[in-house]
């Protein structure tokens, strides 16, 4: 087992310690989930994870339930319209990941005729996809031994092993390397960790409510051990969205969406009064490739 080495001197406990109590709590508490079943296959895994980033469970389920009954298999996702995947989207928000995941199945398709890669690096090398989400199909797909950063496991190991609050902002190289070294040798078991540690921050480890009587680690918990020092640096905030030019862009793209043709710019204009922000989003909306104008100024979800 690698010695762990943390990014500030912390009381760290050796991986061994955390590993069993942690899968055993899984084992028992996993919440059951369709991408986690068998029969969601490593495409599943995929579009769980690009509905999963930055969107609750609860929001993810039904729309990820009526994606893999239209869409069971990459091939046929590819074989339509980009806008199909953005309209098929919802309201889960931050649409372009529709767009990605469309993008990464005509890739797996052309490439891979059609199946998921399990190589690390031929994950990574399909558009849209980046490290954590390699990483994670990989690991819950595949079973192998990758260190699967997410916000939840990055709080986990804050809190247990660095013995901070909170994570970084954006992932650090420090961190990569921890998040390796704890990973147990075994690749199945480092597989059931990656899964395991991110229900933890899930359901237990939560950012604002750790509930450490709950804790298969609260012993071992260097945040905990240490008296729960206080967060140090700006206050996190949450996001707004009231008034943001992203409510402004889901208000056009709804429009959009529920349309089963081009829509003239009226019906655009009719969504939010002020017009130098709503022409900002729609142009946001057109720039990123989520929104096609065509001639006499109407507007469609895009064709190609
Ligand atoms: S003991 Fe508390 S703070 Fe530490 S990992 Fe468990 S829930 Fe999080």
């Amino acid at each position: 087992m690698t010695a762990i080495e943390t990014p500030e001197a912390a009381p760290a406990p050796s991986p061994d310690r955390l590993h069993t109590p942690v899968l055993a709590w899984f084992d028992q508490h996993a919440r059951d989930l369709p991408w986690r079943r068998p029969e969601a296959g490593a495409w599943g895994v995929m579009v769980s994870e690009f509905m999963l980033q930055q969107t609750p469970v609860s929001r993810v389920l039904p729309v990820y339930e009526q994606w893999l009954a239209r869409w069971p298999r990459p091939a046929a996702l590819a074989a339509e319209a980009p806008g199909e995947a953005v309209r098929a989207w919802g309201r889960l928000g931050y649409p372009r990941r529709a767009l990605r995941l469309h993008g990464a199945a005509v890739a797996i398709t052309e490439r891979h005729g059609g199946d998921v890669p399990s190589d690390h690096a031929q994950l990574l090398a399909l558009p849209g996809i980046g490290e954590y989400t390699a990483a994670a199909v990989a690991s819950f797909a595949y079973g192998q031994r990758h260190a699967v950063l997410d916000t939840n496991v990055r709080r986990v190991i804050a809190r247990a092993v660095t013995g901070v609050q909170y994570p970084p902002n954006a992932t650090t190289a420090a961190e990569r390397r921890l998040a390796r070294a704890l990973l147990p040798d075994d690749e199945a078991r480092a597989a059931r960790w990656a899964a395991a540690s991110m229900e933890l921050g899930a359901l237990v480890c939560t950012a604002r409510n750790e509930d450490c009587g709950r804790c298969p680690i609260a012993r071992e918990c260097a945040w905990r051990l240490a008296g729960k020092p206080a967060h140090e640096g700006p206050a996190r905030r949450g996001q707004t969205y009231a008034g943001t030019d992203r409510q402004v862009r889901g208000k056009l793209l709804a429009v959009l969406r529920e349309a089963h043709g081009p829509v003239p710019q009226a019906a655009l204009d009719a969504v939010w009064h002020e017009p130098v922000q709503r022409a900002r989003a729609l142009d946001g909306l057109v720039a990123d490739g989520l929104v096609e104008p065509l001639d006499g100024g109407r507007y469609r979800l895009p064709s190609a």
